[in-house]
């Protein structure tokens, strides 16, 4: 497929604002340039072996050179699928007791999962095990997206023409054809091809954490489908979740919230903005959220051994870069700047509007607007 990166991403759409808004904040504080450049001594040394549910031959649709560049993406995915402080989340979902909770628009039974006592080293130890064997019970292929609106990073489907395999006991019911295909973004497969090689080092970062986040993303839903034997409708996690999604459930208990691109590109990636898993829920009926700009440094640890090597949640208070986004063409970048103090309430500092360009000039365009954002916002990184 001889297609541009361009042509790769969504056609026909206007420039996103955030681009242009970090833009324009660093041009006003120089300082801020230290949030999307990675620090000298982060340079990534991620070694291990790459999960078997991630080899060559289950993504029949890569050549050997954009498999290779997914390496770094891969061990990370790897290393986040293993990760001890995160197997509870998986054995809630193998053992977790499936309670009615309500019946969806279709009038299907959703279920929650329920925790009814502590789980076993047994347990633990049998969901590592059904983890692993999703390596046999998972297809990784490519697809694009062209409608309107339509963006998405990945999709799971459920195959049940599959060669028949010894399945897991956490996996009977799901019947020895079924097998879960999971369709990634084409962007990913093309920059991947195309892009990565001579992409900067924060482009392959950004793109190589947005890859692995995805795709241990689908592969809870690979998981959930695999030990109900069906993929809709999904359990709710917790009672109390914004929604009933286990993939962002994932990310929140591994992320603390979601972190995606802020312009929907991946070739070559762009910005990469945090919020709440509750804010991305609401963010309708609220009439906007709140996202910040994720510091490349932050990325960039995901990438080092040392970050994998304790035991230790990392927290830091990041709200350098915080924009209040009302609709795709409303972005207000609200700037608590660490030269205005801490105690003074966000100001929206810019707006670019529906045909501004990238390198529009907001200094004319100052507006004193108070606005009810929390002083600080945590991002969170564990290792272990
Ligand atoms: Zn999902």
């Amino acid at each position: 497929m001889d297609r541009s990166c361009l042509d790769a991403n969504q056609k026909a759409q206007r420039p996103w604002p955030i681009p242009g808004l970090v833009k324009e904040a660093i041009r006003n504080d120089p300082s801020l340039r230290g949030l999307v450049k990675v620090s000298p001594h982060l340079l990534p040394n991620l070694s291990g072996e790459i999960h078997p549910v991630f080899k060559h031959k289950n993504f029949p649709m890569l050549s050997k050179k954009a498999y290779r560049n997914l390496n770094l993406g891969l061990r990370l995915a790897s290393r986040l699928l293993k990760a001890k402080h995160l197997l509870h989340w998986w054995v809630h979902v193998g053992y977790g007791k499936r309670v009615l909770k309500q019946k969806n628009r279709k009038g299907e039974a959703e279920n929650y999962l329920e925790k009814t006592g502590n789980y076993t080293e047994r347990q633990e130890q049998l969901t590592s095990d059904a983890i692993d064997s999703l390596s046999t019970l998972v297809l990784w292929t490519f697809d694009v997206w062209t409608g309107k609106g339509d963006f998405s990073y990945a999709r799971t489907t459920l195959l049940n023409d599959h060669e028949p395999q010894p399945l897991h006991p956490l996996f009977a019911a799901s019947g020895p054809r079924n097998a879960c295909q999971v369709f990634l973004h084409d962007q990913y497969r093309y920059f991947a091809e195309e892009g990565f090689v001579d992409a900067s080092l924060e482009e392959q970062l950004r793109f190589s954490f947005s890859f692995a986040a995805t795709i241990v993303h689908e592969l809870t839903h690979c998981f959930a489908a695999m030990r109900r034997g069906f993929l809709q409708p999904e359990e709710w996690f917790h009672i109390d979740d914004p929604d009933c999604e286990l993939g962002w459930s994932w990310e929140s208990e591994a992320f603390g919230g979601v972190i995606l691109a802020c312009d929907q590109k991946l070739c070559p990636p762009g910005h990469l903005v945090w919020n709440t898993w509750a804010e991305e829920v609401g963010k309708k009926q609220a009439g906007g959220y709140y996202r910040q700009l994720v510091p490349i440094d932050w990325i960039a640890g995901w990438f080092r051994e040392e970050t994998w090597s304790g035991e230790s949640l990392l927290c830091v208070v990041q709200d350098d870069l915080v924009f209040w986004e009302r609709s795709r063409k409303k972005v207000s970048l609200v700037h608590n700047s660490r030269a205005m103090g801490s105690k003074r309430p966000f100001t929206a500092l810019c707006d670019l509007e529906e045909d501004s360009d990238d390198d529009h000039d907001c200094n004319d365009k100052v507006e004193e607007e108070s606005l009810a954002v929390p002083q600080s916002k945590r991002l969170c990184r564990r290792s272990g």
